[in-house]
Order: C-alpha cells, then sequence, then structure tokens
C-alpha cells in the first residue's frame, strides 16, 4: 500500500531532507586521498547528531553503520572502515539516510576522489543525469513506470549496465515503503503516481554488464565484473505542480 503524507509528516521529511543535504555537501567538500570511509562516516553520525536527528542506516536490518560507503565496483551497501582508505582515481558512492522526529529522508552521491578518468567521470554525470530525468517524471497522474523508463533509457543511451537487483522505494515513517521501483521498464506500468506520495529514486549505472553479487560480509553489493559503478538518488514529494527534491537544502 503506498500512503500518501499528511502536510505535518512532509515537513517533517524536508527538514531531514535538510540534513541529508547537509551531510552529503560536507561529504563532497572532504573527501580526498587519505581519508578512511570511517572517518567520513564518524563526521556523517556528527552532523546528524548535532540536529537531534537520528542515522536511518544504522542497525537498520542490523547495518553497523551511518553511512552506506562503496568505494568504485562497489555498488551499494558499502561498509565503512578504517582499512577503506581512499585513493586518487576512486570513486566513492554515499548514501545516507536520516530520521528527524519519525520521518526519513534518503538520498546518495557518487564523488570522485582526486583525479578520476573521462570515462568515469562520465558514468558519473549521466547517472546524476538519470536521476534528474525520473524525476522530471515524478508527476501526479503518471505511472511509476515512466520513472523507470526514463532511467533505463539514459543507460542505454550511454551503454551502460542498470543494476537490476536494486532500485528505489516508497519513504516515510520506514525507509522502505511500496511502491518498489525499477530501474529499467517491466510489462507492469505500476500505480499511477499522486500528490502526497514520497518516493526514492535512486539510479545505479555501471560501465559493465551491471550484474552484481554481494560479498561476504552480507551487505557489500559490488559488480560481477568488477567494473566502476555510480550511484545517485533523492526523496521527491509528488505535488500538485512540479516534483519537490526533499533532499537539497530548502
Ligand atoms: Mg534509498
Amino acid at each position: 500500500m503506498i500512503t500518501k503524507k499528511s502536510k505535518h509528516e512532509i515537513k517533517l521529511m524536508s527538514a531531514a531532507g535538510d540534513i541529508v543535504a547537509e551531510v552529503l555537501e560536507m561529504m563532497q567538500n572532504i573527501v580526498k586521498p587519505g581519508l578512511t570511509t570511517l572517518e567520513l562516516d564518524e563526521i556523517a553520525e556528527r552532523i546528524i547528531k548535532e540536529n537531534k536527528a537520528i542515522p536511518a542506516f544504522k542497525g537498520y536490518r542490523g547495518f553497523p553503520a551511518t553511512i552506506c560507503a562503496s568505494v568504485n565496483e562497489q555498488v551499494v551497501h558499502g561498509i565503512p572502515g578504517e582499512n577503506t582508505v581512499l585513493q586518487d582515481g576512486d570513486v566513492i558512492s554515499i548514501d545516507v539516510g536520516v530520521i528527524y522526529r519519525g520521518l526519513i529522508g534518503d538520498a546518495a552521491i557518487t564523488i570522485p576522489v582526486g583525479d578520476i578518468s573521462a570515462e568515469v567521470s562520465k558514468l558519473l554525470e549521466e547517472t546524476n543525469a538519470a536521476l534528474y530525468d525520473a524525476i522530471e517524471k515524478a508527476v501526479a497522474g503518471n505511472n511509476l513506470c515512466e520513472i523507470s523508463g526514463a532511467i533505463e533509457d539514459r543507460a542505454s543511451m550511454n551503454g551502460y549496465g542498470v543494476v537490476k537487483q536494486y532500485g528505489g522505494h516508497g519513504v516515510g515513517r520506514n525507509l522502505h515503503e511500496d511502491p518498489f521501483i525499477f530501474n529499467y521498464r517491466t510489462d507492469d506500468p505500476g500505480p499511477v503516481l499522486k500528490p502526497g506520495y514520497v518516493i526514492a529514486i535512486e539510479p545505479m549505472f555501471s560501465l559493465g554488464t551491471g550484474d552484481v553479487h554481494e560479498l561476504d560480509d552480507n551487505w557489500t553489493v559490488v559488480t560481477n565484473d568488477n567494473k566502476y559503478s555510480a550511484h545517485f538518488e533523492h526523496t521527491i514529494l509528488i505535488t500538485d505542480d512540479k516534483p519537490k527534491v526533499l533532499t537539497v537544502k530548502s
């Protein structure tokens, strides 16, 4: 069941989204070669707590950290660690969720570490572009499949692999609510979008096939061919008018 959010809930989700944006802006400013992903995690947690909010991922199904920190061929759900030292030429995907007074904001970005190749730089740009193509389709009256189709089209245009096992989702009082949002077309048109729905859209593209598996830590998702991947996400409110991105500073 997809729930419509009340005005009050939307206000709190927007506040949660502000904190998510603050964390990701900080991450973008400080990522550099030599830093460990554990250091990034500690800074993210401090910002969230200073804002009187709670990290949404920590403890979720046993996840041990505040951010997911996924480097290079790692797509999502990477666990921050003191032994993961960022190197020049890496990319790091950082996903963060924040609970503010019971409501959640969820977003992710992939950040270059030092100098990255033109090929990888384009992968990042185009994955982010796919997110914005999809956001444009997050309009009342559209079927959910239009969002999925916009993401698939951007991948096809560039010859990228779409990571199919993971996708977007409804979000609100729970981190993962209905509907599941495929990052590619399926036979199902999906539900019609209505004002008050809040969804997290999150394209994940790879320079390779997009086929993935989970590592032995039961969390980290990596590409089977070890090709670089990128992941961008925002939490979006469907309105009577244009879609509203909640995970930017308001
Ligand atoms: Mg998400």
